[in-house]
C-alpha cells in the first residue's frame, strides 16, 4: 500500500487532507475549524479527579471526527506541517474571543506583562517528538498565547513540562490502565520550573481531547508545585462513545 501512496502523493502535490485537489487545505475543512471553542470536558471520563473538586474547563474548537481527524494526522504524522498556517490562525482567532472569558476582572488584576498567564503545551513522548522532529503542540500552544494577549490577556508560552517514559506502551491497554499508566509520566523540567516561577496561572493545550487521562496527569504535574490551572484548550476533542459528534453547549464559561 505505501508505495501506490507515496506515488499519489508525488502526482498529486497539492490536496487538502480530506482528499480535495489542487487546495492545501479545503473551505469545507477550515469551516470545521473556524470556531467557537464549546466546552468538553464532561466527555472526557479521565478528567474526574474524584476528589470533589470539578473537572477542569476544557475549551475545543471541533470534534474530533471526520475530516478534521484527516487534518491533524496529516498534520502531524505526515509531514503536512504547512498545516501550521491553517491550524494555529484558527486556534489564535478563537482563544482572542475566549479571552475575557478565561480571564474575568478578578484574575486579569492578577495579571501584567511582567506576570503572564503561562500556556504550557501538553509534552509528547520522547518516541514521537524524535518521529515528529518537533513538537506540534507547541506551533499551537504559541498560538493561543498569540490569542489570549490579542484579546488583551498577558500570555507567553511556556513548554515546562516532559513525559518521562515510565509509562507502558499504551498498546493493549484499556482505558483504566491507560489512566494509571499515565500517572506520573510527566514531569517539569528545571528550566521550566523557573520559567514558571511562582503560583504561575497555567492554561494546557492540546491536540486532541480523548479519555482526558494525559491532561489529569499534567494538571497534577503543575499543582503538585503550586501552580494554579485555569483550564485547558484543544484543538478537537473525540466524541464520547455511543454520541453524534458534536459539541454542545457552545458558551465560553460555564
Ligand atoms: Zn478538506
Amino acid at each position: 500500500m505505501r508505495p501506490v501512496r507515496e506515488l499519489a502523493r508525488l502526482l498529486l502535490p497539492v490536496a487538502c487532507p480530506c482528499g480535495e485537489l489542487d487546495v492545501p487545505w479545503c473551505a469545507r475543512c477550515a469551516a470545521l475549524l473556524a470556531g467557537p471553542f464549546g466546552r468538553v470536558e464532561h466527555g472526557a471520563p479521565r478528567l474526574d479527579r474524584l476528589d470533589g473538586v470539578p473537572p477542569v474547563p476544557v475549551w475545543a474548537l471541533t470534534p474530533y471526527a471526520g475530516p478534521v481527524r484527516d487534518v491533524v494526522v496529516h498534520w502531524k504524522d505526515r509531514g503536512r506541517t504547512d498545516l501550521d498556517r491553517l491550524l494555529a490562525p484558527a486556534l489564535r482567532r478563537a482563544a482572542a474571543r475566549l479571552a475575557p472569558a478565561l480571564a474575568p476582572a478578578r484574575l486579569a488584576r492578577a495579571l501584567s506583562p511582567a506576570r503572564p498567564v503561562a500556556v504550557v503545551p501538553v509534552p509528547s513522548t520522547a518516541a514521537a517528538r524524535r518521529a515528529r522532529g518537533r513538537e506540534p503542540v507547541a506551533v499551537l500552544a504559541r498560538a493561543v498565547a498569540g490569542g489570549l494577549r490579542d484579546g488583551g490577556v498577558p500570555a507567553r508560552m511556556v513548554p515546562a513540562l516532559v513525559r518521562t517514559g515510565r509509562g507502558r506502551d499504551q498498546v493493549g491497554l484499556g482505558a483504566r490502565a491507560r489512566g494509571r499508566n499515565l500517572t506520573g509520566s510527566v514531569r517539569m523540567t528545571r528550566r521550566g520550573a523557573r520559567a514558571l516561577g511562582q503560583r504561575s496561572m497555567c492554561i494546557l493545550v492540546d491536540d486532541v481531547l480523548t479519555t482526558g487521562a494525559t491532561l489529569a496527569a499534567v494538571e497534577r504535574a503543575l499543582e503538585g508545585p503550586g501552580h494554579d490551572v485555569l483550564g485547558a484548550i484543544v484543538l478537537a476533542a473525540t466524541p464520547a462513545p455511543g454520541r453524534a459528534p458534536r459539541i454542545a453547549p457552545r458558551v465560553p464559561m460555564g
